[in-house]
């Protein structure tokens, strides 16, 4: 457990240029400087438009995806190099909507994660079972696999520039959201997995997401074994986004 929260915004598709940047400087009216690691990860377009005042004001950039491949003929794509040159610090990989929806594999977002980490970019890297497999009991053995396979070829030292991000995908924008207890265990069993896998007692950043929002995120970075949180939805609001912030940076004065 790392003593600052991660609060990372996931804008996913939303928000013009324009609105970024309207959204950064209502969320900075009257803010000083955050303690926490804040960090918004904006489309691709915004990046550029938002990178002066967040980097100014401690705020960090993070992509929402980035292709294995340094350069070449990838139509249409976005390499971790390019981020990286652009003053991003982190970017957010195995997202369950880049995996169902753009058909993302293991092996895909190994590859990315490698690329990120060769690149010098932070990787958030997202996990999470759906309800069906819940349901039918797979749940520590898909999330086991994700870890296995989005993971290999690392080394412990890596480990160090990686943030695990529990997200059932169940939980996702739907307003449920798991017990304590369930975040403990998984948490639990990804300590387990790591020490078994890299023969290293180093723990791995560990964050939660899926409808976490004003009313509850007190209650999740309270869990000692929770290093912060990943938001969609509620980050799209600068007040929310702002007091989700606040709640943050007054459990640290306790
Ligand atoms: C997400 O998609 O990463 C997410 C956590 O979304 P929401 O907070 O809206 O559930």
């Amino acid at each position: 457990m790392n003593s600052k929260k991660y609060l990372i915004a996931n804008w996913k598709m939303n928000k013009t240029v324009e609105e970024s940047v309207t959204f950064i400087r209502e969320l900075l009216k009257n803010s000083k400087l955050y303690k926490n690691e804040v960090i918004i990860c904006p489309t691709f377009l915004s990046l550029d438009a938002m990178r002066e005042t967040c980097l100014k004001n401690g705020i960090k950039l993070g992509a929402q995806n980035c292709h294995f491949e340094v350069q070449g003929a990838f139509t249409g794509e976005i390499s971790a190099e390019m981020l990286r040159s652009l003053g991003v610090e982190y970017v957010i990989l195995g997202h369950s909507e880049r995996r169902n929806y753009f058909g993302e594999s293991d092996e895909i977002i190994n590859k990315k994660v490698k690329a990120a980490l060769e690149s010098g970019l932070k990787v958030i890297l997202c996990i999470g079972e759906t309800w069906e497999q819940r349901n039918n009991g797979q749940k520590l053995d898909v999330l086991n696999n994700q870890l296995k396979f989005g993971l290999k070829d690392l080394n412990s030292e890596m480990l160090k520039k990686i943030i695990i991000a529990y997200e059932p995908v169940w939980a996702i924008g739907t307003g449920k959201i798991v017990t304590e207890k369930e975040i403990s265990d998984v948490s639990h069993n990804i300590e387990k997995f790591i020490s078994a896998e890299f023969k290293t007692n180093f723990k791995c950043s560990f964050i939660y997401g899926g409808s976490v929002d004003v009313s509850n995120v007190e209650k999740f970075l309270n869990l000692s074994c929770v290093d912060g949180a990943l938001i969609g939805g509620a980050s799209l609001n600068a007040d929310k986004f702002r007091s989700i912030i606040n709640i943050s940076e007054n459990l640290n004065k306790i």
